[in-house]
């Protein structure tokens, strides 16, 4: 599973980067995933439910 960002949705809270900081980062107030490879090892399924607009999604 990989995680997807919406940008249109996303409105840069920073809960995934807090929860997942090896696979998401804020830049210009917009969520990137930077460590696609990271999601084994982290919590993405928090990071998806802790998004307040449903703006990430696992693939
Ligand atoms: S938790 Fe959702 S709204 Fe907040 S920064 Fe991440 S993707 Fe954007």
């Amino acid at each position: 599973m990989q995680p997807v960002v919406d940008q249109e949705l996303c409105i840069g809270c920073g809960n995934c980067a807090e929860i997942c900081p090896e696979v998401f980062e804020l830049q210009d107030d917009k969520s990137f995933v930077i460590g696609l490879d990271k999601c084994a090892t982290c919590d993405c399924e928090g990071a998806v439910a802790g998004c307040p607009v449903s703006a990430i999604e696992l693939r």
